[in-house]
């Protein structure tokens, strides 16, 4: 080995859902939204000045910010927007979670967290989700450096009550509490009504699940002026324009379009309904999501051939092959179409 291998930073990274090419494929498995983003949005990315891509994007995402500000009822010191949720949720691992004491989160869950303490060198546990999958709030009533979970969890897509969400804050006074609510819009209730009580609390969202944008890669955090503060300084110590004149443009526009976004997010919320029935009639449990995604695990046939035959059929779902999670298939809610082609495959695969 050379010397200079010794002092590379050596880490295992976030693997990423697939992104296939192609044509006629069906893609289940990185919980897209499956609808366009609102047309007024297409409209904006139509005017939008080309010539203005010669300057720096403005480093505060002023506009951005003031449309989430208004939109939720939050002072515009209490935004903070990033590249993704990932960017945010990173750049809040950075900032808050720097004490000597481990940081909780499930053992299933999201599992960027454990890559993003690995790499910032943060102390961690993992309290184990219950026999039905459920986050014990119980398990974060002890001394720690930090908590952050996803409210509805991911994979499973279970719904933490916000009476537990608040037990959890009670419980953590001395410490940031984050909560990831990359899917609550599709039918959880959000601890943002809970901001004016606790000042450790920081919500994070994204465009890329309910607002159809991930390709534009915006996502945000709300909590107390005092730690927007914090992250902006932080940011501001690592990378000035995080966010690019399209997404800044085109985002500001998404959250100005409330009719859309309600129009889809009934669709999708219909229509995993009836999947949730579909799914059982074929012989599928799976914990109730209140997510896009159902986690569903099959009474008969193991994950990975159905995760395999789908896959043939260019139907993506994804498969964990982890601990628990290994006879299980999280897959995304589609349109009507999608998931009509999903069910009669699976009705013909499951008889044969
Ligand atoms: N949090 C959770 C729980 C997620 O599932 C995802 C999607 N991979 C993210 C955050 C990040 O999403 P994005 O960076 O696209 O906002």
């Amino acid at each position: 080995m050379r010397a200079w291998e010794a002092n590379i930073r050596r880490v295992v990274p976030y693997v990423p859902g697939e992104q296939p090419k192609g044509e006629n494929l069906i893609k289940l498995n990185t919980n897209e939204n499956p609808y366009p983003p609102a047309p007024e949005a297409a409209q904006a990315l139509r005017e939008m000045d080309y010539d203005q891509l010669r300057k720096y994007p403005d480093p505060a995402a002023t506009e951005l910010t003031a449309c989430l500000a208004d939109y939720y009822g939050v002072g515009r010191d209490q935004v903070f927007v990033g590249v993704g949720s990932d960017d945010v949720l990173a750049m809040a691992f950075l900032t808050f979670f720097h004490s000597q004491k481990p940081i909780l989160f499930p053992d299933i869950s999201y599992s960027f967290y454990k890559v993003w303490a690995e790499l910032f060198g943060i102390l961690y546990e993992t309290p184990a989700l219950d026999a039905d999958f459920a986050i014990c709030p119980e398990d974060y009533y002890r001394e720690n450096g930090g908590i952050v979970f996803p409210n509805p969890n991911a994979p499973t897509g279970l719904l933490m009550p916000l009476e537990q969400v608040e037990n959890i804050l009670c419980h953590n006074p001395d410490v940031i509490v984050l909560v990831d609510e990359a899917y609550i819009d599709f039918g959880g209730r959000s601890a943002l009504e809970l901001l004016d009580r606790y000042e450790n609390l920081l919500i994070v969202q994204t465009f890329s699940k309910a607002r159809s944008m991930a390709g534009m890669r915006i996502g945000f955090a709300i909590g107390s002026p005092l730690l927007i503060r914090a992250l902006n300084d932080v940011k501001y110590s690592y990378n000035s324009y995080t966010m690019n004149l399209p997404s800044l443009v085109l985002g500001a526009e998404a959250v100005r379009n409330e009719r859309y976004f309600r129009e889809t997010l009934k669709k999708i919320t219909d229509t995993r309904e009836r999947a949730k029935k579909r799914f059982r009639e074929l012989g599928f449990s799976f914990p109730d999501s209140m997510a896009n995604f159902l986690f569903v695990t099959h009474e008969h046939v193991p994950a990975r051939l159905i995760y395999e035959a789908l896959r043939a059929k260019q139907i993506y779902v994804r498969y964990f092959n982890q601990k628990r999670l290994r006879n299980y298939l999280r897959i995304t809610i589609g349109t009507d179409e999608e998931m009509e082609a999903l069910f009669a495959f699976l009705k013909e695969y499951l008889a044969s």
